[in-house]
């Protein structure tokens, strides 16, 4: 279902659908100068070197962590402007626990308090990975107050991070619940993974769905019939969250890993990659993936299937949650 993952800090993961794709990364960071002007708030500033090394992700470690206090450094900042006329920053830090969107799962929001002679605060409601830098940079805007501060001083900040608890934990649940969507899947005898092979994913709350390439419908006994069919991956889900299983996260060795993922491993996951693939497992069946995951398929309370769709030899799988 979903992104990538590695095992120290300098992590790159590129996702699709609930897969992950295990990069090389740069454990020693690199420098490259980047000149960043910003023409706003009445005074130009210049940015110049700006460290390009990969941001740690804290945020595979631990879904629980909230908040960061004073650990990450602001390693660059941007002023940015969308299509339109509408200006805003980005601020990438040397760590954080921030997600940001991919494999399906939308990114956190939050804020981050820079601690200058003032504390300075930047509110951000989306964050993405620069693929080339593997950076991760958080975009939002200054509050107010903070507008007259001198953003060249920024850099090199100590900070503190907080990512919105209730948001966070919404899209661990949507994420996870994918997953438990697909043991519920392929645990009908007829559609195992081999069957029924998981492709992409949307795990956000209004749209979630999991695809699978090939089609559900054929399976013998069902004739077809949606309504029977999302009756027993329904009855699957419920089994599945009445029993309890502990959703583990854990860096495996590539053979370790396959056995782990029912034999096979996604083709971008190479044998030789520096960093093991994270392997995400829920009831026996693992998933290379680099999201954040509720602790156990209790804490879902509900999963339903609520549409089943068939086109060109993919099935698509919608699904809900009790938030
Ligand atoms: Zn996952």
């Amino acid at each position: 279902m979903t992104p990538l993952s590695q095992k120290t800090p300098s992590i790159a993961a590129i996702t699709r659908g609930c897969v992950v794709k295990a990069t090389n990364n740069n454990r020693k960071g690199r420098t490259q100068s980047i000149t960043t002007t910003f023409s706003s708030l009445s005074k130009n500033y210049t940015m110049t070197e700006i460290e390009l090394k990969p941001t740690e992700l804290v945020y595979l470690k631990d879904t629980y962590v909230f908040r960061l206090e004073d650990e990450a450094t602001v390693i660059g900042l941007r002023q940015q402007q969308d299509e339109g006329t509408n200006v805003f920053y980005e601020i990438a830090l040397d760590k954080t626990i921030a997600y940001p969107a991919g494999g399906g799962q939308p990114s956190d929001e939050g804020k981050v308090c820079i601690h200058t002679d003032q504390n300075v605060w930047f509110h951000f409601d989306s964050v993405r990975m620069e693929r080339e830098t593997k950076q991760v940079w958080h975009r939002g805007s200054f509050s107010k107050d903070s507008e007259e501060m001198s953003l060249a001083n920024v850099r090199g900040q100590k900070c503190t991070i907080e990512v919105d608890e209730r948001i966070r934990l919404q899209h661990a649940k949507m994420h996870s619940a994918g997953h438990l969507l697909d043991v519920a899947v392929a645990s009908i005898p007829g559609l195992e993974t081999n069957i029924l092979v998981p492709t992409k994913g949307s795990h956000g709350v209004k749209d979630a769905y999991v695809e699978y390439k090939g089609n559900a419908r054929t399976l013998s006994g069902i004739e077809g019939d949606d309504e029977k069919l999302m009756k027993l991956m329904n009855e699957n889900l419920e089994k599945l969250i009445e029993k309890n299983d502990i959703i583990k996260t854990e860096y495996l060795a590539y053979e370790d890993a396959k056995r782990a993922c029912g034999g096979h491993l996604p083709s971008y996951i190479s044998p030789d990659a520096e960093e093991a693939p994270r392997i995400v497992t829920v009831a026996n069946l693992g998933c290379p993936c680099g999201g954040t995951h509720v602790k156990s398929s209790s804490e879902l309370k509900r999963v339903t299937v609520t549409a089943l769709r068939v086109k060109k030899g993919v099935t698509r799988i919608s699904y809900s949650v009790d938030l």
